[in-house]
């Protein structure tokens, strides 16, 4: 790989770059049967939510990627090539035969090993960041493809709003969602997406698992903005609950805490541990927060709502 010349490129930024990018909850989780290569087909409906890391790139004159972090839970996110944001700055740099000379500076606020997809917004965040810093104008497209290739959660995190995914989750479909109010309550500790997974296979072994399929009720409770259709069909809609919850069951006293302070539905967030709470407007929000905060079946509560943009340049 040849030296890369930053300076050179007609649109590349003349310092560093920084990428706002959202965490996401999955308003719908139906899971297929473990397939032959281990994965599972999903139907999903993703959608993003106003709790953010922003990942900022700065050119260096080294021959790889480096990572720091900071913020909650930092102390658990991998300084090394593994972690997603230095995948992605590599990934990009290859397709365009330049060095990756970059450091990335993650400011976590998304929680870690949460299933709120953190990891997959920080790689959508420095692909999108190491694109402006080198001026490649990568088509969306394709910046969408490199995505796919760094994780099936990771295109989601650049597009944002609401989406139907299919096939692993990669394959996106936008759709229409009104506005919500949600509460995350974040649990000690993380738990392995993989694990969760194997959990499902384990709980549902021997039972014939239906191929997943979007809910056009939930769909249809997403598009209208009324809090109360979504919260009707929220509490059976993520297929990996059961199994989160057999990992975790304390985190059944973190639903039952959520609802009793007044919030119309909860829900495990992705593979968990942490639980997301659909409320009606931002002030029951700021109040089922401190409820839950007050019961001591959490870590920390975060007051957001829906839906938030994708992965964005900041100015
Ligand atoms: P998902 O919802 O997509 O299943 P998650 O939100 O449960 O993922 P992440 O926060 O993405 O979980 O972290 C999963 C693991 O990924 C971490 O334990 C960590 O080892 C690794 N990882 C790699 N890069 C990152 C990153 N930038 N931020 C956080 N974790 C990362």
């Amino acid at each position: 790989m040849s030296a890369a010349p930053h300076a050179a490129a007609p649109h590349a930024a003349a310092g560093p770059v920084t990428v706002r990018v959202p965490a996401k909850v999955n308003v719908q989780l139906a899971v297929g049967a473990a397939r032959a290569d281990g994965f599972h087909d999903l139907a999903t409906v993703f959608l993003a939510v106003s709790l953010y890391d922003e990942v900022t790139a700065t050119a260096t004159s080294g021959d790889g990627p480096t990572v720091g972090c900071e913020g909650p839970g930092s102390d658990q996110v991998p300084l090394d090539r593994t972690n997603l944001a230095a995948r992605a700055a590599e990934l990009l740099a290859a397709r365009a035969g330049l060095t990756p000379a970059v450091h990335l500076h993650i400011a976590k606020n998304i929680p870690v090993a949460g299933g709120m997809a953190g990891g997959s917004a920080d790689g959508a965040a420095a692909l999108l960041a190491c694109d402006a810093l080198w001026g490649l104008a990568t088509p969306r497209e394709e910046l969408l493809e490199l995505c796919a290739e760094l994780g099936s959660d990771v295109p989601f995190s650049l597009l944002g709003g609401a989406a139907l995914g299919t096939g692993r989750g990669e394959l996106l479909t936008p759709v229409p969602a009104g506005r919500f109010h949600w509460v995350f309550a974040v649990a000690h500790g993380g738990l392995s997406t993989p694990t969760v997974f194997r959990e499902f296979d384990r709980l549902t072994e021997g039972t014939a698992v239906p191929a997943p399929r979007a809910s056009a009720e939930l769909l249809a409770a997403l598009a209208s903005g009324d809090p109360d259709a979504l919260a009707a069909v929220l509490p059976r809609s993520n297929g990996l609950q059961p199994a989160a919850l057999s990992l975790r069951p304390e985190l059944a006293r973190t639903l039952e805490a959520g609802v009793a302070a007044g919030a119309l539905a909860g829900l495990v967030s992705g593979s968990g541990p942490t639980t997301a709470f659909l409320v009606r407007d931002e002030e029951a929000g700021l109040k089922v927060a401190a409820e839950l905060d007050a019961s001591g079946t959490c870590r920390a509560t975060r007051v957001t709502s829906s839906p938030a943009a994708g992965a964005t340049v900041l100015a």
